[in-house]
């Protein structure tokens, strides 16, 4: 072997360098800047190898390739920014024996590598020929190659040096190239060279077809149009289109009659402009066409005339005639109009009607719009995560439409509907856009005159519509509730449903059904059955469906029968309705031990809530079941720790808590419930299992409990005596702080509920269980209990 010595090293990053190969180089590591230096100073050779990762900033001989060009440097200039700049001019093909890493920069130690020729000369030289030959094709055909590179290959006679110049200079991957270095049988690498070269070909002939085919698509549509243009000249001359049916002209017209703001006009005329030097046939005529259409039928100034002329009185009228009760919804709805009314403009905030489902929050809506003369629009929000659904898509998007409050406005057909926004607690955001900030620019009347479309591109007014939202809770975006009047409906009590029923809900199903009073009307008795065994509800929308069955049931009769009414009572509403679905009576049948009833409020309304407790033999561990949410998980363990804490005084010995299992659950929990307001009914509950005293099955309790055993206030309280009510609970314990909210609790459910205010733990004991609790007194190093007085500690005392 001819190792050589060992030669300053430089290591390439995207190049790889053959012999005679001339080529100028940047160099910034500095390590190759002192490689570099030291060639300079001993004008010896340098050896160039490309590394395996152009990335590597500090490459070792594992880094690069086995086999570079020994070259040497030409020219070296130094740039003011502290790099290299050199021409370089490759030498021999060299292999790589030993790289060193030890200076302060790599140098290596080669062996020439001399071409390998194993056929005969001839074939070889026939070889190149056709390689230059074909080359040239590719070169007339694509310009990218430069034509010098053609006669300096023709200049040369040797084959070994016409395959390096050209693998030297032609377009392939970097791994590519390096193959072609490392190929030392001489025919072979003119092989590759020429496979190469024939793939470049066909890459050039595919792209040529493509350009043709485009081409030709474009003197299709081209010739298209111009035919159309021509077609309609003939037609025009045979006099078959006068120039006012004219598409454009049509809607030309359409865009001034439909009274556009300037911004709009202009807008649509230059849309217009567009469509007219496009074929008709064309998608582009076609997305610009629909634009226009929904620009012309956008209302744009047509405005209903009866909003200003309905008196406040009329719209009181309207508003009763369509709902019963609601006295201070009414109420509140009549002041916002009379304001309206008188400012001439709708300002300050929105008004939000907040409630469980069925309780008449849309059908308010529909009568605020006929109590205030307007147009009905409504759009549910539940569920809408992407912006684009209320501002729209931008016209470049394929199938693009306006969002859903233009569609919407469109659909009423006047400037000044009411728009009605469902469910505006359920709007959500993600990574495709919040849709909260489309609504914000909405609902805002500062901002609203120019509401922004991303379809539209102009922007549209918006302060005339009258805006209402609705919700199931306060779970609101803070932004948005900021904007809101919230208006809360809790629910109906049995008999303002009984009178719903007979006043509005048994109307209209006499009307739908095409029936009349004679033939179908229901008692009273028989309403009471239908809300208290088929519907467990704080609106009335199951009812109404139960109503509907039976009046169906009735047409039926009556068709097929040939009855003249169909008799309902009690006894024959299963006959019709099937099977109860609900027990009428919630209560206990008797006082239970462990067994307390909360009171919860969820989306659907206040919910009666049962905690059950038990105790077993275990090692004080505690368990938690019936789906219910982190908050209220914890505070069965603050219940759990106040009892602890208090248990002397319960009359409970200490080591129960280490000798006993705790097993607390709240059944039919297959809705998740939270919050914090069943403490003081899981305190009972725990309490009245260890000490085996029963709950007052006449009681029920809401409150939030502390450490320190105090009752703290809850939310919802309305909802939640609305349903101890439907249960029939006579007995209520609430927190003190939340007397005050009883002012806002219909009279006839205070009048048939006994609400006891309680402040702390003791007193909520003291009512709800059967009996009272006896202190006791706990001496830690005898073990004994000894009663305070002179009674018995009670039981649960596990020795
Ligand atoms: P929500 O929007 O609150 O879920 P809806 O507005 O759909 O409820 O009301 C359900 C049905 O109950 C409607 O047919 C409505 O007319 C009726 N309804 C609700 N409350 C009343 C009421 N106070 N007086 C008359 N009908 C009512």
């Amino acid at each position: 072997m001819n190792k050589s010595d060992f030669y300053p090293t430089l290591p390439l990053r995207d190049i790889v360098v053959f012999p005679r190969m001339i080529v100028p180089l940047f160099v910034g590591r500095d390590k190759s800047i002192k490689a570099l230096n030291e060639v300079m100073k001993t004008n010896k050779k340098i050896v160039l190898i490309t590394q395996k990762n152009a990335e590597k900033d500090d490459p070792t001989e594992k880094d690069l390739y086995s086999f570079g060009c020994e070259s040497k440097v030409l020219q070296l200039l130094k740039l003011p920014d502290g790099t290299v700049k050199v021409l370089v001019e490759g030498i021999e093909r060299v292999k790589i024996i030993e790289c060193k890493n030890d200076k302060e920069y790599l140098s290596s130690s080669t062996e020439i590598v001399k071409d390998k020729i194993d056929s005969p000369q001839d074939e070889i030289l026939a070889l190149s020929t056709a390689l230059i030959r074909k080359l040239e094709k590719v070169i007339n055909v694509n310009k990218k190659i430069s034509l010098d590179l053609t006669t300096s290959i023709k200049e040369q006679s040797n084959p070994a040096i016409i395959a390096d110049h050209i693998a030297g200079q032609l377009n392939i991957s970097i791994f590519e190239k390096q193959k072609l270095l490392e190929t030392i049988n001489l025919k072979m690498r003119l092989e590759k060279l020429m496979e190469h070269i024939n793939n470049e070909m066909n890459v050039i002939s595919v792209e040529k077809r493509i350009r043709g085919r485009v081409k030709n698509q474009m003197e299709k549509t081209q010739r298209e149009y111009y035919l159309n243009e021509q077609m309609k000249a003939i037609q025009r001359e045979l006099g078959e289109i006068e120039d006012g049916r004219d598409e454009t002209a049509q809607l030309h017209k359409s865009i001034i009659k439909a009274k556009m703001t300037k911004e709009a006009t202009k807008k649509c005329l230059a849309e217009l402009k567009k469509l007219k030097s496009m074929s008709a046939m064309s998608a582009e005529a076609t997305v610009v066409r629909n634009y226009l259409d929904w620009m012309i039928e956008l209302p744009w100034s047509n405005k209903e005339k009866q909003v200003e002329k309905i008196s406040i009185d009329e719209a009181k009228k309207i508003l009763d005639e369509d709902h019963y009760g609601l006295e201070k919804v009414k109420e509140r709805i009549l002041e916002y109009l009379a304001v309206q009314k008188r400012v001439g403009k709708i300002k300050g905030a929105i008004l939000c009607l907040v409630g469980p489902p069925g309780v008449g929050k849309t059908s308010l809506g529909k009568s605020i719009a006929r109590a205030t003369g307007r147009k009905f629009v409504r759009m549910s929000l539940g569920g809408i995560r992407d912006e684009a659904e209320i501002r729209g898509h931008r016209r470049t998007y394929i199938g693009s439409l306006p969002g859903k409050i233009i569609q919407q406005m469109k659909k009423a057909g006047s400037k000044n509907p009411l728009f009605l926004l469902d469910e505006i607690d359920k709007v959500g955001n993600d990574y495709r856009g919040d849709p909260s900030s489309a609504l914000l620019e909405a609902l805002d009347p500062e901002q609203n005159s120019a509401f922004n479309d991303h379809y539209l591109e102009v922007d549209y007014d918006l302060s005339d519509v009258m805006f209402v939202t609705t919700a199931n809770t306060l779970n609101i975006l803070p932004p948005l509730l900021d904007r809101l009047e919230v208006i809360r409906i809790p629910g109906y009590t049995e008999d303002e449903k009984i009178n719903i029923a007979n006043n509005y809900l048994i109307p209209k199903q006499i009307k739908d059904n095409g029936l009349n009073k004679e033939e179908f009307n229901l008692n009273e008795s028989v309403l009471k059955d239908i809300i208290q065994s088929y519907t467990k509800e704080a609106g009335v929308r199951n009812l109404e469906r139960e109503i509907s069955k039976v009046a169906r049931k009735t047409v039926k009769s009556i068709l097929t029968n040939k009855i003249k009414k169909l008799e309902v009572d009690n006894k024959n509403l299963p006959d019709y309705l099937g099977v109860k679905k609900f027990k009428y009576n919630e209560m206990e049948s008797d006082h239970k031990v462990g067994v307390a009833t909360g009171l919860a409020w969820t989306e659907f309304g206040g919910e009666i809530l049962k905690i059950e407790s038990a105790i077993m033999p275990g090692k004080g561990k505690m368990q938690i079941t019936g789906k219910l949410g982190d908050v209220m998980q914890e505070s069965v363990k603050a219940a759990k720790s106040y009892v602890r804490s208090k248990s002397l005084e319960f009359g409970i010995i200490p080591p129960v808590f280490e000798k006993k299992d705790f097993h607390v659950h709240v059944p039919e929990g297959a809705t998740p419930k939270d919050g914090p307001s069943a403490g003081i009914a899981m305190v009972t509950s725990i309490v009245s299992s260890i000490t085996n005293i029963p709950v007052n099955k006449n009681v029920a309790m809401t409150g939030e409990v502390t450490l320190r055993g105090h009752v703290l206030p809850i939310g919802g309280l309305k909802e939640k005596l609305l349903a101890a009510h439907r249960a029939r609970i006579p007995k209520i314990l609430i927190p003190e702080d939340n007397k005050k909210d009883l002012t806002e609790i219909p009279k006839n459910i205070l009048d048939n509920l006994e609400v006891v205010t309680v402040k702390t733990v003791d007193e909520v004991l003291k009512i709800a269980l059967t009996k009272e609790l006896k202190p006791i007194e706990w001496i830690e190093v005898e073990n004994i209990a000894k009663p305070k007085s002179s009674e018995k500690p009670v039981a649960g005392s596990t020795h």
